[in-house]
């Protein structure tokens, strides 16, 4: 079997990596590998034989005019191939918005208010959100719908969520026996719902002690011996679900709670060698959406870090931006318009917003130092690492809720947002005021900062 770096030598996109330990012994899995190499090898020739002789990189493209008119036809009318996908509605929601918003496309007030009544309408009336109208509460999408409505952004997006009937939500589906959060009344429990009850709360300035209670201990138990982290304890280590445990834990202010160095040193190793992008597990193929689940573990690790006292320097990324984003921009982008999971899958709008959201946080880098491969339009706009919801709009939402009276539960309980999303703004703005002060500011979040003020 080969190793999860690949079976060729460095030639690829991540070719300053060690070489790839390889024992020679084919297999279906090692064979895959090497195809999905060979892929990307000839995509990356193919590119470097037709443009090296006028400039290079620099003429790397994200096709935006192909990306545009799909996500605006996908906002309004989903082809009949994704029927089967009803219960998922709100997700191609955020997805379209989310990416839209990424490529800085301004929606119209009418399209706006059009999103916004539709996400209302996915609203369960005991609280919570379905995967479209009239469906069962689900953890995921009402992730997914306030994210949405996050990135629509104002009063009228904000004030559409019931908040006290949401909480409710929540506490019937924390799961107090198990740990975490089942996905709806009477569901599995895994991950993902820790992530989405967690940052849907935060979010929202609704985190209260009885709801927060054990959850760190919970994650914390679903760190596995190679540093990822698990669905549930006693699991395979997942890029996803360490992405989803890592950034509930840093929200809430606990990442002390993890093996940070061994779950970096897990993280870094998921970047392919060949092909530039990140593989999700251990021997697993290459995968565009990963460009966030994995390379979004990134930038949370790195305020984890500096949170535990620990000082990194600003420039630290551990990965290389350059050879992702190689392989998002020549490997992923289909002909008809969305992004791929990789070379010969069909594109779809998860795999859109995924290798957008990877790709925005590897150009900005964790300290906000940007980083764009090929043509400068190929930047996209910052998305927050905490939600994946823009960073300006976030900013946004966080001045609204914060100016709100206080949610305060019938014994008490007051809601907030995570302590760890608290003390990543007040770092910023305290960077932002020494900036302005002219305090000599080495960290590059100012440049964030303003970056982000230039696109809202
Ligand atoms: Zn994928």
């Amino acid at each position: 079997m080969s190793s999860h770096r690949g079976s060729s030598s460095g030639r690829g996109a991540g070719g300053g990596a060690a070489p790839p330990v390889d024992d020679g012994i084919s297999t279906r899995t090692s064979d895959e590998q090497k195809a999905i190499e060979d892929i990307c090898v000839a995509l990356f020739r193919n590119f470097i034989n037709t443009d090296n002789q006028v400039g290079g990189t620099t003429f790397i493209r994200l096709h935006r005019d192909r990306l545009l008119p799909c996500l605006m036809e996908g906002l309004t009318r989903l082809p009949a191939c994704m029927s089967g996908l009803d219960a998922s509605r709100g997700w191609f929601v955020f997805w379209i918005t989310h990416s839209l918003e990424l490529l800085n496309y301004q929606l119209d007030d009418a399209t706006k208010r059009n999103v916004v009544s539709f996400l209302a309408r996915c609203q369960h009336p005991d609280g919570g959100f379905g995967g479209g109208p009239g469906q069962l509460a689900h953890l995921a999408p009402t992730y997914a719908c306030v994210a949405a409505l996050m990135v629509i952004g104002g009063e009228e997006a904000y004030r559409c969520v019931d908040r006290g009937r949401l909480y409710s939500f929540l506490m019937r589906v924390k799961n107090v026996q198990r740990g975490g959060f089942d996905l709806h009344e009477g569901g599995e429990s895994d991950m993902r719902g820790v992530y989405c009850a967690i940052a849907t709360a935060s979010m929202l300035h609704l985190l209260t002690d009885e709801l927060v209670d054990g959850i760190p201990q919970h994650i914390a138990a679903c760190q596995r011996w190679d540093g990822g982290i698990a669905s549930e304890p006693g699991s395979e280590s997942h890029g996803g679900y360490t992405y989803c445990g890592l950034a509930a834990l840093t929200i809430l202010g606990q990442a002390q709670h993890l093996n940070l160095h061994r779950l970096l040193d897990w993280a870094c190793h998921r970047q392919m060698s060949v092909e530039g992008g990140f593989q999700g597990r251990t021997n697993k193929l290459v995968d565009s959406c990963y460009s966030f689940w994995l390379g979004g573990i990134l930038p949370v690790v790195h305020e984890a870090l500096r949170q535990c006292g620990e000082y990194v320097p600003p420039s630290h990324y551990w990965i290389s931006p350059m050879a992702l984003q190689f392989y998002v921009f020549l490997c992923c982008q289909d002909p008809r318009g969305l992004l791929r999971d990789k070379p010969g899958k069909p594109p779809d709008f998860y795999h859109t917003a995924y290798a957008l959201s990877g790709t925005s946080l590897s150009q900005h880098g964790p300290s906000g130092r940007q980083e764009v491969t090929g043509h400068p339009d190929n930047r996209l706009a910052p998305t927050d690492r905490f939600y994946n919801v823009r960073f300006d709009k976030v900013r946004m939402a966080r001045d609204f809720f914060a100016a709100q009276p206080p949610f305060t539960t019938a014994e008490g309980h007051k809601g907030r947002e995570g302590a760890g999303v608290t003390a990543y703004h007040e770092m910023l703005t305290l960077a932002e005021s020494s900036s302005v002060g002219g305090g000599g500011v080495e960290d590059g979040r100012v440049e964030e900062i303003i970056d982000s003020r230039g696109t809202s």
